[in-house]
C-alpha cells in the first residue's frame, strides 16, 4: 500500500515562540508516542483543528478511541501564534457563497456565530479561560485603495436579514481605536479578541479529559495507508482504521494536496506593557481591529496594555516547504514596527518586546476545503483556513467529525467538502516564481495605496495575478 510521507515542522526555540505562547509557559503535557498504539481514530496535528475534531467525535460517538499525534506541543502551530482577532464568516460571505452557494454560506456564516456564542460560554463556565473580549471587530480602511472593501459582504449580510455590521464614522473609529489612521470601516458586534494560546491550551485540557490520547513531540514521518493506517513516529507506530490530517501548512507535503494549497507567512509583534498610554490615546478594550490591505493589518491590545500587531509578510515557500524562518523572520517584525509607528506614531518609543511568525495555510478561493484523499477514502483532511481559523475552525471540526464517522448529515453534505471543485495552482517551479514576482509587486501596490500613491501600471497588472484579494 502507498506509504504518505508527511514533514517534520522546524521546532521553535523557546524564545522564537510567540508572545502567546511565552506568556503561559506553554509546552509538552504529554508523553511522547512509544511502541505500539491503537486507536479507532488517528488525528495528526494538535491544534485547534484536530482538537475540535476530537471533541466533535466525541460529541457523536462518545465510545470512539481518538489519538492525536503532535509533533512539537499543542498550540505550537498557528493556533498559538495568530493574532487573537475572533470574527464571524459574515466577512467572507461572498467568498463561501461563491464556493458553497448563498443558501449554504448564510448557514455557515450563522454556525461561526455560534461558535462565537460557544467560546463565549466555555469561558462562562469556567471550562476555558481564553480572555475573550466581544468588544467588536472592526474592519476598516486607511487608504482610498481600501475604502469600501466591506462593501459586498456587508451588503450580502443585510439582504440576508443579519444585523451583523454597523458603520463607523472616522470620529468613532479614532475614539474606539486611539488611531486616526483609519477614518472608514465597519465594525461587527458580539466580535473581538481571545489570548490564542490560551484557548489552544484549554481545548487540550478539555480532550485530554474527556479521554482523548495525545502525544506531544510525536511528528508523524509517514502514513502507510490500507484499511488499516499505520502511522510512523519515531519511536512508535499507531494503527488506526481512520486518520484526519489536521496539519495546516504542513500537509502541502502531500503532493495531491499542495495542487491546491500555498503558503504564506504572517508575521507579528507585540510591544511592552504601555496601559496607561494607551489610556490616554483611548484605546480601552478588546476590541480587534484590521484595515483592508492586501496583506492586511490586524492589531489588538492585550487586557494588560500590549500591543500585538500583525502583517502578512508576503513571504512564500517552494514547494509549500518552510522551515524556521517561518517561526520567527530574520527581520524581526521590520514592516510591522513601521506600520505601527504609522497606525500608532505616540508609540514610536516603545520598545518592541516580541516578534514572530507562523504559516497560513492557503487556498486561492480563501475559504477552507474538506475531503478524503483520493485514493484513500478512510484518510480526511481540512485545510485552507486562509488565517481566519479562531471562530471557523469550531465548525472544521464538525465537518470531519461527520466524515470520519461516515454519517449523512447537514456537515458531512457542506458545501465545503469536495476538493474537486476547486482551484488547481500551476507546478513549481513556475508557482513558486510566479508568487515571488506577484507578491513583490503585492508589496509595492500596498506601500503605495497606504499613501494614497498610485502604483506603476507593470505593479498593478502583476498584483492582480494574487489568487484571492487579501491575505493575513
Ligand atoms: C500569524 C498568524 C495570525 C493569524 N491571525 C488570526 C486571527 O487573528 N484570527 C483568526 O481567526 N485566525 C488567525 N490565524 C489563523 C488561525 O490561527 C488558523 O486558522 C488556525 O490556528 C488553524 O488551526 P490548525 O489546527 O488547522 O493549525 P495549527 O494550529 O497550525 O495546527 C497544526 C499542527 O500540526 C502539527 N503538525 C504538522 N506536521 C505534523 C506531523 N508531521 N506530525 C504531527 N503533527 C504535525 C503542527 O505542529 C501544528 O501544531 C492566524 C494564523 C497565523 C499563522
Amino acid at each position: 500500500m502507498p506509504t504518505l510521507r508527511l514533514r517534520q515542522p522546524a521546532v521553535a526555540a523557546k524564545t522564537d515562540r510567540s508572545f502567546w505562547l511565552q506568556d503561559i509557559g506553554a509546552g509538552a503535557a504529554t508523553s511522547p508516542l512509544a511502541g505500539a498504539a491503537e486507536a479507532d481514530v488517528a488525528i495528526v496535528g494538535g491544534g485547534y483543528t484536530g482538537l475540535w475534531t476530537a471533541l466533535r467525535i466525541l460529541d457523536l460517538a462518545p465510545e470512539t478511541r481518538i489519538t492525536i499525534l503532535e509533533a512539537d506541543f499543542c498550540g505550537s502551530g498557528a493556533s498559538g501564534r495568530n493574532g487573537g482577532q475572533v470574527h464571524s464568516w459574515f466577512a467572507g460571505f461572498d467568498q463561501i457563497a461563491a464556493v458553497a452557494g448563498r443558501e449554504e454560506a448564510l448557514r455557515l456564516c450563522r454556525a461561526s456565530v455560534a461558535s462565537i456564542r460557544e467560546l463565549e460560554a466555555l469561558q462562562a463556565d469556567g471550562t476555558i479561560d481564553m480572555d475573550l473580549r466581544l468588544n467588536g471587530w472592526f474592519w476598516t480602511a486607511s487608504s482610498i485603495a481600501q475604502e469600501g472593501s466591506w462593501a459586498q459582504a456587508v451588503r450580502m449580510t443585510e439582504e440576508a436579514g443579519e444585523a451583523r455590521f454597523e458603520h463607523l464614522t472616522a470620529a468613532e473609529i479614532e475614539s474606539r481605536t486611539g488611531s486616526s489612521a483609519s477614518y472608514a470601516g465597519v465594525v461587527e458586534r458580539d466580535a473581538g479578541t481571545i489570548h490564542p494560546a490560551k484557548l489552544a491550551i484549554g481545548l487540550r485540557a478539555l480532550a485530554l479529559s474527556r479521554g482523548v490520547a495525545i502525544h506531544e513531540k510525536s511528528p508523524v514521518l509517514d502514513i502507510e495507508t490500507g484499511e488499516t493506517c499505520r502511522l510512523r513516529t519515531g519511536n512508535g507506530t499507531l494503527t488506526a482504521r481512520r486518520v484526519v490530517l489536521a496539519a495546516n501548512a504542513w500537509l502541502s507535503a502531500i503532493p495531491e494536496l499542495r495542487r491546491h494549497l500555498y503558503v504564506v507567512d504572517s508575521q507579528v509583534i507585540a510591544t511592552a506593557e504601555v496601559p496607561e498610554e494607551l489610556e490616554r490615546i483611548g484605546w480601552r478594550d478588546g476590541a480587534s481591529i484590521c484595515d483592508s490591505q492586501r496583506q492586511v493589518l490586524y492589531y489588538q491590545r492585550t487586557p494588560r496594555g500590549r500591543v500585538v500587531f500583525g502583517r502578512g509578510s508576503g513571504g512564500v515557500a517552494y514547494l509549500g516547504d518552510f522551515g524556521a524562518s517561518f517561526n520567527r523572520s530574520p527581520s524581526h517584525g521590520r514592516d510591522n514596527i513601521r506600520e505601527l509607528h504609522r497606525v500608532y506614531p505616540s508609540l514610536r518609543g516603545v520598545a518592541v518586546e516580541y516578534d514572530w511568525s507562523g504559516p497560513i495555510d492557503c487556498v486561492p478561493e480563501h475559504v477552507p476545503v474538506f475531503d478524503h484523499l483520493r485514493e484513500h477514502p478512510n484518510v480526511f483532511y481540512g485545510m485552507g483556513f486562509n488565517g481566519t481559523g479562531i471562530a471557523q475552525t469550531p465548525i472544521g471540526g464538525r465537518i470531519l467529525a461527520s466524515l470520519v464517522l461516515g454519517r449523512r448529515d447537514e456537515w458531512s453534505a457542506c458545501g465545503l467538502v469536495g476538493i474537486e471543485k476547486r482551484t488547481k495552482l500551476p507546478p513549481e517551479p513556475i508557482r513558486y516564481i510566479g508568487s515571488r514576482l506577484v507578491r513583490g509587486a503585492i508589496r509595492r501596490m500596498n506601500d503605495a495605496e497606504i499613501q494614497n500613491r498610485q502604483p506603476g501600471a507593470l505593479v498593478r497588472w502583476a498584483s492582480r495575478m494574487a489568487p484571492g484579494a487579501s491575505e493575513h
